[in-house]
């Protein structure tokens, strides 16, 4: 596991349910050890899928704004 992912498994979704709409907060690491989910509002229990494309694309766009972050910097350095 990359530090990115790490930082990553701390990071709160709010899932919305199913059922009733209500948002569900759980990690990305409680997801990736089990993906279901079950609602506060209704009891319904969700099953969220995806979860490993939703980690790689939220690391696509983590790396892309540090890559951003650091051009503007060397710039500045100039
Ligand atoms: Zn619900």
């Amino acid at each position: 596991m990359t530090d990115l992912q790490a930082k990553l498994a701390q990071h709160t979704l709010n899932i919305p349910c199913g059922n009733c709409g209500e948002k569900v907060a759980v990690t990305i690491g409680r997801l990736k050890e089990d993906n279901h989910l079950v609602c506060s509002g209704c009891g319904a229990s969700t099953t969220v899928e995806h979860v490993e494309q939703m980690e790689r694309d939220l690391i696509g766009a983590v790396e892309e704004q540090t890559a951003k972050i650091r051009a503007l910097m060397s710039k500045l350095g100039k």
